[in-house]
């Protein structure tokens, strides 16, 4: 997808502070933090949203849970850490690229706002 923001992050077409990445995902800080950790994780190919995620996508879908669990030992997110799934307009979705919040370094509150 040539006009949208995390796909051009992954092309280098924009810069981000990147903390991991491999074959298929990409993770960076996140440019307003909500916590003193929070983490973007991103799928290198473009899926719109959760709710766009097809059979096909079982397989880049697994990757990115483990990929996480792969940011969060890096990273030494020790005391816990929350992954966040924003989704379409209800959800809270800003950015239309599939991606996983990474937060960490405080306790987090529930329910979620
Ligand atoms: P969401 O609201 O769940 O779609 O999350 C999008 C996230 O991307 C927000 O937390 C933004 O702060 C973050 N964001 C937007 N632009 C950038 C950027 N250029 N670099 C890093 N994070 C960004
Ligand atoms: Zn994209």
């Amino acid at each position: 997808m040539t006009d949208c923001l995390f796909c051009k992050i992954a092309n280098n077409e924009i810069p981000a502070a990147r903390i991991y990445e491999d074959e298929h995902t990409l993770c960076f800080e996140d440019i307003d933090p909500q916590a003193p950790v929070h983490l973007v994780l991103i799928p290198r190919r473009h899926i719109v949203s959760h709710a766009h995620a097809t059979p096909e996508h079982r397989q880049i879908l697994g990757h990115l849970l483990a990929a996480a669990a792969d940011v969060a030992r890096q990273e030494q997110l020790t005391g816990g850490y929350r992954i966040v799934i924003n989704t379409g307009a209800d959800g809270g979705q800003t950015v239309a690229h599939l991606h996983l919040h990474i937060l960490a370094g405080r306790p987090m509150t529930w329910p979620p706002g």
